[in-house]
């Protein structure tokens, strides 16, 4: 196989150092699911998956089919996956056959999974996702009573394997008022399925921010992303987590990914002459250039233009000019001794700087989960310890 123009690292350690802290947070009891939709937050569906297994995962959620087949692919038979969004009908057998979770938002869907299963002389695993406040998916209120009934006449062919919600918002406390709100609605539906003596396997409702900032919230199982991958999901949650352990500073996240290229070419640029295309970068003296092979169609966001950088032999290097479809330049005139094929941190670390996503998305407005959720599928992954 020929070499692409980056690569992306992704760390052991980090990764099991990321699980202990959750685990530490949310007691020993509460199965972790790992959130890998979006090929795994951009770190790759297929490495991340058997990572997450070595660090004593078996249980992944996913947003759609098409990711949850992905999982399917590479996990070991003891590993469990839920889908949590889409799911068309024309692959309700597929998912039955295979054991998938899934998420059930609507009534008619029970009647349609429990035809499926009969069919097949299978039991489906459904998760019940209830509307609490958030108004995305949730089966409402009014079809609560109804569904539990018919789950339990039905158990033959449907599995209670879980009741469930999702959070319009809890890594804000601005938000606080609502998720109280959601939470409490949550306790209710719970109560019901008490009172009728019906109880699933799992009840769950906390992602990353929930199962960090409200530990009443952890249930039988959290579903967590961005956490896992050693980002916290809000300023409010790192000053919650501090003012927890009482210090004035404390990280135990790590980021897992890193993300290299290599210079591909050098080149002198004299005094007064526009580096790459149009007048966007002029040289203000005479420079040393460094040309990357990749820009904005491999990921790397073209609003960095003239304004990020990368790393060469631990030293800063600045992005002059334009991120092209790809290939971009830095300036290393500063740096000494900078030869073709020497190894450009893009994301991560080098000696003792850091370039790490955040610093991507001050400069293009993008969230930290959509900077990662874009990088392309196509660029090798690889673990590393
Ligand atoms: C994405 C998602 C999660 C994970 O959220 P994080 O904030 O990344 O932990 C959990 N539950 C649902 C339903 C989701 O869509």
């Amino acid at each position: 196989m020929v070499k692409h123009s980056s690569r992306i690292e992704l760390s052991q350690s980090a990764l099991k150092k990321n699980i202990n802290f959750i685990r530490k947070k949310i007691g020993e009891k509460a199965v972790i699911s790992s959130v890998v939709k979006a090929n795994a937050y951009g770190h790759g569906i297929d490495p991340f998956v058997k990572m997450a297994e070595k660090a004593g995962i078996n249980h992944f959620a996913v947003a759609s089919a098409f990711e949850a087949e992905k999982v399917l692919g590479v996990k070991s038979a003891s590993s469990s996956v839920m889908i949590m969004g889409i799911l068309y009908e024309q692959d309700f057998e597929w998912a039955v056959i295979n054991e998938i979770e899934i998420y059930v938002f609507n009534y008619e869907r029970l009647e349609q999974l429990k035809k499926v299963a009969e069919k097949l002389s299978k039991q489906v695993k459904v998760h019940l996702e209830v509307e609490t406040g958030a108004n995305r998916t949730g089966i409402p209120f009014k079809d609560f009573s109804k569904s539990l009934t018919y789950l339990k006449r039905n158990k033959k062919h449907l599995e209670f394997t879980g009741l469930c919600s999702h959070f319009g918002g809890a890594e804000t406390y601005a938000n606080k008022f609502k998720i109280d709100k959601q939470h409490k609605i949550f306790k209710e539906l719970n109560a019901i399925c008490k009172k009728k003596k019906f109880l699933p396997k799992y009840r769950h409702i906390a992602s990353s921010a929930a199962s960090l900032m409200y530990s009443d919230t952890v249930c039988d199982l959290v579903r967590v992303g961005v956490t896992q991958y050693g980002f916290w999901p809000s300023p409010d949650v790192y000053y919650h987590h501090l003012q927890e352990v009482g210090k004035l500073a404390d990280n135990p996240l790590r980021r897992i990914i890193s993300w290299k290229t290599d210079i591909m070419d050098i080149r002198e640029v004299e005094e007064g002459e526009f580096i790459g295309y149009g007048t966007a970068y002029q040289a203000t003296q005479s420079m040393r250039i460094a040309v990357l092979p990749l820009g904005y169609s491999n990921g790397y966001p073209r609003a960095q233009s003239n304004r990020g950088y990368v790393l060469i032999r631990g030293k800063k290097a600045r992005i002059t000019g334009l991120i092209n479809m790809n290939l971009f330049m830095v300036d290393i005139s500063h740096i000494p001794d900078v030869k073709v094929g020497d190894e450009v941190i893009l994301v991560g670390r080098q000696k003792n700087k850091s370039i790490n996503i955040a610093s991507f998305t001050q400069v293009t407005q993008l969230l930290n989960n959509e900077m990662l959720s874009r990088l392309p599928s196509d660029i090798p992954r690889k673990p590393v310890r």
